[in-house]
């Protein structure tokens, strides 16, 4: 008997410490499988006219930005990332649809006036996660179009809050002999709920407290927040609590308050259990613009500016985070552009691409920041103005080459600091010149002469890419550009 009541406990002791294994076990799988049965949360930081040296973890030495260098060395930092085209709506259209915006039929920047906006037909990165049923949500500026058809609420984003255009488009722009436009509005959904006759010192608070709110209410449901911010666009402002913090005047405070919101995002994301699965990206929609000296960026030690494709109006700062699949502090100088994160969000997302063909491709690999990965594009293209194709870069991130064409310079010249711009020639020319980015980032010396076959190469593939998008510089009308939207048609 005794023995029996001995044998008796021990199978249930057995039992209880299997019972206890078993569940352990399981807990750990479900942790360890829930990255992948919940797809990841995604973030999209998108500063307006940020310079590739305006961050401390791309050299900048005037100011810090611990929260943004902090991502870094938690994610991944590109060296070699570009945008499609060095101006507001242009690179906008690029980053949601994953097309060159000429093939959607963006050029420039939309202004207030303009009746037009990105079709309503395109395909944007908020419909494409739509399809996961993810939560949608845009904070900040829009400037794909500012009439009702047009906005983020009629291209898959559930919620909008933010001014439609740029900040500038605003009758108390320093510079309004050129912007004299209507009272800038904020919208709530598709309503006016206010307009700006004062300051815009609040933007960035705001949209950064409507970030904040979205992460705490979505914490249960995978969510896509586009946080897009107004500054350091032109004319500058910053809250109270960053003016005259930074030490390096009011562009070092404006910054400061943008590394501060990031940080912001991230406590939030935190504070909701959500670090681990939530993609965050930082990146900015074109270089600095030049021409209003202290009120601008820097590119380090890129070429010119927003306005051009040399390097400074193309290449920008890219940081990217997501603990559960990016390793830390990965550096990659691979190439890559805003058109190639629809493609890999909707590989990840196991979504459908649109009918109609996209420019970017898939590089989770370098996201990944997997070994041995490269960039999977032959060439990137740059297109400016009306259609002209003014110059592209080779796929391995090498080889720049312009067609010759006619842009904007301050030809060495420095801008005021009191928020005024100085004028721009633009009438600078450039000719067939070809740059090697690995030994001249300045791009300082034309080595087309002793480069020819590498030219050759590339003008090959560009007149390829004219049957297809076009080039006005050399007279050819491509045969697979989309239509603009325009109001009421
Ligand atoms: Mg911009």
């Amino acid at each position: 008997m005794i023995r029996c009541a001995v044998f008796k406990s021990y199978l249930i002791c057995l039992l209880a410490a299997a019972a206890i294994l078993f569940t352990t076990c399981s807990r750990k799988i479900t942790e360890s499988r829930s990255p992948d049965t919940r797809p990841a949360n995604i973030v999209l930081i998108f500063a307006d006219d940020l310079g590739y040296g305006d961050l401390s973890c791309y050299g900048q030495e005037k100011y810090k930005t611990p929260h943004l260098d902090k991502m870094a060395e938690e994610g991944i930092r590109f060296t070699n990332f570009y945008v499609s085209q060095a101006v507001c709506s242009a690179s906008r259209a690029s980053l949601l649809t994953g097309c060159y915006a000429n093939r959607v039929g963006v050029a420039g920047a939309f202004m207030p006036t303009d009746s037009v906006g990105l079709h309503p037909q395109e395909t944007t990165l908020a419909e494409l996660v739509k399809q996961r049923g993810y939560a949608t949500a845009i904070y900040g500026k829009w400037h794909l179009g500012h009439l009702p058809e047009f906005l983020p609420t009629r291209q898959g984003f559930d919620e909008y809050f933010g001014i439609p255009y740029s900040n500038d488009m605003w009758p108390k722009h320093p510079n309004n002999e050129h912007f004299n436009f209507p009272e800038l509005p904020v919208l709530e959904g598709e309503k006016v709920v206010r307009y700006l006759p004062d300051n815009q010192d609040s933007l960035t608070t705001w949209y950064t407290q409507r970030a904040v709110d979205f992460i705490g209410r979505n914490k249960d449901q995978p969510f896509f927040l586009y946080l897009a911010h107004s500054m350091p666009h032109v004319p500058l402002f910053v809250s109270g609590r960053f003016r005259g913090k930074s030490g390096a005047g009011l562009y070092g405070d404006v910054i400061m308050e943008i590394d501060w919101s990031a940080g912001q995002v991230m406590e939030a994301l935190e504070k909701n259990g959500l670090t681990e699965n939530t993609l965050v990206i930082f990146t900015s929609d074109n270089g600095p613009w030049l021409s209003y000296g202290a009120h601008s960026g820097v590119t380090g030690p890129l070429r010119e500016g927003k306005g051009t494709v040399f390097e400074g109006g193309v290449r920008v700062p890219f940081i990217a985070k997501w603990p559960a699949r990016i390793p830390a502090g990965a550096i990659q100088s691979q190439p890559a552009a805003t058109i190639d994160l629809f493609p890999t969000l909707a590989r990840w997302l196991q979504a459908a691409l649109p009918s109609q063909p996209i420019d970017g491709k898939d590089i989770a690999p370098l996201l990944l920041a997997e070994k041995g990965a490269r960039n999977p594009h032959e060439s990137y293209f740059f297109y400016y103005k009306q259609n002209e194709l003014e110059g592209m870069l080779s796929g391995d991130g090498r080889w720049k080459l312009y067609f010759p064409h006619t842009y904007r310079s301050l030809e060495g010249r420095q801008g005021r600091d009191d928020g005024l711009p100085i004028p721009y020639n633009y009438g600078v020319k450039v000719g067939l010149e070809l740059y090697d980015l690995q030994e001249d980032i300045s791009e300082t010396n034309d080595v087309i002469d002793t480069h020819p076959v590498q030219a050759k190469t590339m003008k090959a593939l560009a007149d390829s890419l004219r049957m297809d998008l076009g080039d006005s510089l050399t007279d050819k009308k491509g045969k697979g550009l989309r239509p603009l939207g325009v109001y009421g048609q």
